[in-house]
């Protein structure tokens, strides 16, 4: 068992927010926040990247003919959808949360302000990075890795529904590897799905270790925390 982390970053992608095709099921985001309470409660202090691609995303198909830029303001919209999704199911368990966006909202929730953001952490609250990095052309993996250097967080959590990172689609195929340790170099160069590139250079460059790993058995995220080996290990020895 590694070292416990005292400051995480958690990504969660617009998908794990809803099911049987509602991009947001009520009971599934109240399952992720009651994970969170015990990882809260148990003295870790968590930041959360929000993804929007349960609603839209700039990139997809469904924008095709849209100005890019315009696309992705909606993309960063969405991803507030689904924070103030989170901070109702995470309130709703007890846990003091706050929601900060790059996008300014002042009616909906607080500016995203780096130093407000920690100081929350530091009182134990959670806090929920919403609407990216503001900008078009980037992705919520991109702001995770940003946001994760930005609070001095000891790693990333990339929550996925399956184990880890495999050398083919597990989905796919029933042989699939999981790979249990790999180098930032690695997932580049053989393009392995973990996060897009941009977010992996980040984390890469600056030596910030990515956790890959299942959101779905209840638990998995206070055992990543307090160092347990599950999912896949991304760094650079
Ligand atoms: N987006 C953006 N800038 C950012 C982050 C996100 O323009 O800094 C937009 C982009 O269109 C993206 C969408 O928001 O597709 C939703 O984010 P993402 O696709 O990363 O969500 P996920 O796949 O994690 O659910």
């Amino acid at each position: 068992m590694a070292e416990p982390y005292a400051r995480v970053l958690l990504k969660l992608s617009g998908e794990m927010f809803g099911s049987e095709g509602a991009a947001i099921t009520p009971d599934v985001v109240g399952s992720i926040a009651n994970q969170l309470a015990e990882v809260v409660d148990s003295g870790h202090e968590v930041g959360i990247v929000v993804g929007g691609g349960n609603i839209f995303r700039g990139a997809s198909p469904r924008a095709a003919g849209m100005d890019r830029s315009s696309a992705d303001h909606m993309g960063m919209l969405a991803t507030v959808i689904n924070a103030l999704a989170l901070q109702d199911a995470c309130e709703k368990v007890g846990l003091d949360t706050r929601v900060m966006s790059a996008v300014h909202m002042s009616e909906i929730c607080e500016p995203y302000i780096r130093r407000r953001a920690v100081r929350h952490l530091e009182k134990k609250r959670l806090v929920i990075f919403a609407a990216g990095l503001g900008a078009p052309y980037f992705s919520t993996d991109t702001a995770a890795a940003q946001r994760a250097l930005e609070i001095e967080a000891d790693a990333v959590l990339k929550a996925t529904k399956v184990d880890g990172v495999y050398d083919v689609d597990p989905e796919k195929e029933a042989d699939a590897t999981l790979y249990k340790d790999l180098d930032h170099h690695t997932v580049l160069n053989q393009g392995l799905r973990v996060m897009d590139a941009t977010a992996i250079s980040l984390c890469m460059d600056n030596n910030l270790p990515i956790i890959v790993f299942n959101l779905n058995p209840v638990g998995n995220i206070l055992k990543v925390v307090q160092g347990e080996h599950i999912g896949t290990f991304v760094h650079t020895p």
